[in-house]
């Protein structure tokens, strides 16, 4: 019998070993056209049942490899199983890159677009607001093109796999650049709170790690365009590291991409984690949930004041944010967030537990979760997050009228 595949962090098991592994379009057209019930798989990093089915799931890791560079028009299109891992160091090589990375680059593009996937920044905005087309093959085997300007194009690109199978994605690149990263040590949380606009827009892109136990931040990471001038002394009190750091800073710092403001290219700078090793603790669950960032400060400090409540699973807390984006089930849709991210130990009884906690003291906040990690909230909730999210439902009924790639974690929060 086939061993049951799971997901990287181990804590999901596909309700099905049926994985398809098509090698063209016309492979994957026949299949989609004949299947009953479908489900695209990227490089299986969400935490969730997002991409699982329990009929039979696609995986194009070993369709056929595209890279199509416009320099012209400032694009570049790669296959739906590419990975940024994958694309990076070749764009790099061209003279181009990527305006941002997520922490890791061992995700496909595909699949972190698929869930608005983000990195770090107050003028970034999350990896879909990159795209400028996609092509899927829709439930009737249909091959579509979407570019940014049409009607249903912000609706489809952060898609959650409803619509269809991505085959091709195309995204906007700029001049390749070089980026410094810095860490601080041991800042306090009320300077956070009370210099959240000026520490939050210090970099190009900034990362404060937190475990939510006492009153501080435990290091806040800079990422610097390398021209842009050194910063001197200390950042609202915490002091510059004197070694490397690991984002859970007891674990060895090898996996960490370089530190101590060694200038480097953008793709080796902008992720925390290498892509030659394992990223995070392995080991572990993941949430993540957005607020508006004007309301940064308000959250931070209710979820302060409610932090015994939730800190005892939790490996460490990571705070980013995210500029807004017109993209429909986008989590910074129509708002500059602060994305607040949690590292859990690999409990999901205990994690369960805690969730309901930070979801109430955000609720205020009108907070939205992200699409491809742990959450507790119900459909209501949620409908209630994202105005554009009945025109979505529309959309994927028109892409896909059976439901053909609808599987049960779409059921429980969108359908
Ligand atoms: C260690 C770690 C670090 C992470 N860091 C970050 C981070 O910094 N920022 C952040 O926002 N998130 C982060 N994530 C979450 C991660 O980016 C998302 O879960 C993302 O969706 C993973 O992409 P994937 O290819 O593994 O997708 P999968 O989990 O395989 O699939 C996710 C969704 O994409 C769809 N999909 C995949 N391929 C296709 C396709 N070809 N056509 C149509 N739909 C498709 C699937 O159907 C599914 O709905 C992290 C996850 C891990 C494990």
């Amino acid at each position: 019998m086939a061993e049951t595949p799971r997901n990287w962090a181990g804590n999901i098991a596909y309700a099905t070993t049926d994985i398809r592994m098509p090698r063209h379009r016309a492979e994957l057209q026949d299949l989609v056209k004949h299947a009953g019930k479908l489900r695209a798989l990227g490089s299986r990093h969400s935490f969730n049942r997002i991409a699982d089915s329990d009929h039979a799931i696609v995986s194009l890791k070993g369709f056929e490899r595209l890279y199509r560079l416009d320099p012209a028009a400032r694009t570049v299109t790669v296959d739906g199983g590419a990975t940024y891992g994958d694309l990076c160091p070749r764009l790099d090589a061209d003279g181009f890159a990527l305006a941002n990375l997520a922490s890791l680059p061992h995700i496909s593009i595909v699949g972190a677009v698929a869930t608005a996937t983000h990195g770090s920044g107050n003028l970034n905005r999350n990896l879909a607001a990159a795209v400028a087309a996609l092509e899927l093959v829709t439930a009737g085997g249909d091959i579509v093109t979407l570019r940014r300007g049409d009607a249903d194009f912000a609706g489809a690109v952060v898609g959650l796999g409803a619509l269809g199978i991505v085959t091709a994605i195309t995204l906007d690149v700029v001049p390749r650049f070089e980026v410094r990263q810095n860490v601080y040590v041991d800042l306090p949380f009320a300077a956070y709170v009370d210099n959240f606009d000026a520490i939050t827009g210090s970099a190009y892109s900034v990362s404060a790690f937190t475990h939510w136990r006492g009153d501080s931040i435990a290091h806040v990471w800079l990422k610097s365009l390398a021209d842009a001038p050194p910063r001197p002394g200390e950042l609202f009190g915490a002091r510059p590291a004197d070694r490397p750091y690991h984002p859970i800073e007891t674990l060895d710092p090898a996996p960490a991409t370089e530190q101590l403001g060694v200038p480097g290219p953008w793709y080796l700078r902008l992720p925390h984690f290498r892509i030659e090793f394992s990223p995070s603790a392995g080991a572990e669950l993941q949430s993540e949930y957005f607020v508006p960032r004007r309301d940064g400060p308000a959250a931070l400090r209710a979820l302060h004041a409610v932090q015994e409540r939730f800190a005892a699973p939790l490996m460490v807390s990571e705070l980013r944010t995210v500029a807004a984006d017109e993209l429909w089930l986008s989590s910074a849709q129509g708002q500059d967030c602060l994305a607040f991210h949690f590292t859990w130990q690999r409990d999901w009884p205990s994690v369960q537990q805690v969730l309901p906690v930070i979801e109430q003291a955000l609720a205020p906040f009108a907070v939205r979760p992200h699409w491809g990690k742990l959450f507790t909230m119900h459909k209501a909730d949620i409908a209630a997050r994202w105005p554009r999210l009945e025109a979505f439902r529309e959309l994927a009924r028109k892409y896909d009228p059976e439901g053909k790639f609808r599987n049960a974690f779409l059921t429980e929060t969108i359908f």
